[in-house]
């Protein structure tokens, strides 16, 4: 069987979604999905040339060949390593779909059943604490046991930089790193009510988007430390891995981070010297399944758990799932489209249940897009599965 054809189609969810078919002589077809950015779906088709009359199963050997020649090894190039990762979780689910096994097979097979989502909440519809706690408790009605708000959006004590009234001026100024007092106490107020919205039965992590220093960052960290939060995520930039090491060795609250991080050399320093207690690839981004299940072993030589990172639609989102079933080390996985009434409807099959994700036994990821659904919501310039990325 010989690849014959690369395709896209880049669907208007709260990300733009690209969907990345592979077609064969064979007539089976594989479905992935690349995460978000300007020239990922051109870079898929740059691709093309390098996989069209290739056989489909080397698939450690097609990345390979792509990255040298689209980018030259060791570059670590984001938006390149982002577009081959679609590629390559569609050549899983074509495999899948040759052989009639779900892609968890070809990954060692399944320690669980059930894959635990994790609803990211983002804010409250106010700054006020008690908004917060509102929408943890409806996100756990709608049967997550997992859930994650923003610390860094909506602080009151952060001063607007084009407000020029001074009676403000003991407000922190935002892009230097710094938490002011009232600040941080107001990041410790929303952590709390969430926390006690929900009780201890539902895990609660906070995100901070890789605003703060070091020294901040502990701070932060060290005064989340009683309410047993499941991670903070990305108090620091994510590139200095000593300085991620200093603030993760300085508290007992988890710090997470890995979403901008690509392949298994970008997460090779942060494993070896322990400088994260959870790490959070974007599968569809750093580089696909295999790469994933790289990282997610490095890491467990170090008892380092796996929260993947994602925004994905249903197809990147389930054929994640099914790697995350085949390492021992999961712990959870994010689901960003809370507020997407149609995310689900884009696939025929049945997704989150109770908060968990059901690990399908169908061939590939188990997954067929529903074209009505597609089409409707397809980005404004977009082909549907053209030869070219855009109409
Ligand atoms: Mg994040």
């Amino acid at each position: 069987m010989k690849i014959t054809n690369v395709r896209t189609a880049v669907i208007a969810g709260n990300f733009p979604w690209v969907l990345v078919r592979v077609e064969t002589d064979g007539g089976v077809t594989g479905l992935g999905e690349a995460y978000w950015g300007a020239g990922v779906a051109e870079l898929v088709h740059r691709a093309k040339p390098l996989l069209i009359g290739e056989d489909p199963t080397n698939i450690a050997k097609l990345m390979f060949v792509m990255e040298r020649s689209l980018s030259g090894e060791g570059s670590q190039a984001g938006v390149t390593t982002t577009a081959l990762s679609g590629i390559e979780i569609a050549l899983w689910d074509l495999l899948g779909r040759m052989h009639k096994l779900p892609i968890s097979t070809f990954f060692g097979g399944r320690f669980r059943e059930k894959i635990r989502i994790y609803a990211d909440c983002h804010e409250g519809d106010t700054h006020d604490p008690a908004d917060y706690a509102k929408r943890a408790r409806d996100v756990v009605a709608a049967g997550f046991t997992a859930i994650k708000f923003d610390l860094d959006n909506q602080n009151p004590y952060t001063l607007d930089l084009t407000d020029n009234d001074h009676s403000r001026r003991h407000w922190v100024e935002p892009f230097n790193r710094h938490i002011g007092e009232q600040e941080l106490a107001w990041m410790v107020s929303v952590a709390k009510a969430v926390k006690e919205a929900v009780g201890p039965e539902i895990m609660v992590a906070m995100d901070a988007h890789w605003k703060y220093g070091v020294n901040d960052a502990i701070k932060l960290a060290q005064a989340l430390e009683p309410l047993n939060l499941l991670w903070l995520e990305d108090p620091v930039p994510p590139i200095n891995i000593e300085a991620q090491r200093h603030v993760t060795h300085s508290t007992r609250t988890p710090i997470c981070t890995g979403e901008n991080l690509y392949l298994a050399q970008g997460f090779r320093e942060l494993i070896e010297k322990q400088a994260a207690r959870i790490i959070a690839p974007d599968i569809p981004k750093m580089g696909g399944l295999l790469e994933f299940k790289k990282v997610a072993d490095h890491a467990n030589l170090y008892y380092i758990p796996m929260a993947p990172h994602n925004v994905a639609s249903p197809i990147g989102t389930v054929a994640c799932s099914h790697v995350c079933a085949a390492i021992s080390n999961f712990l959870v996985i994010e689901y960003h489209a809370h507020d997407v009434p149609w995310w689900a409807d884009l696939v025929e099959q049945d997704m989150i249940v109770d908060g968990h994700i059901t690990v399908n036994d169908r061939p590939g990821h188990g997954l067929t897009l529903n074209e009505d659904v597609a089409r409707a919501h397809l980005k404004k310039g977009s082909s549907y599965f053209g030869d070219e990325p855009t109409a």
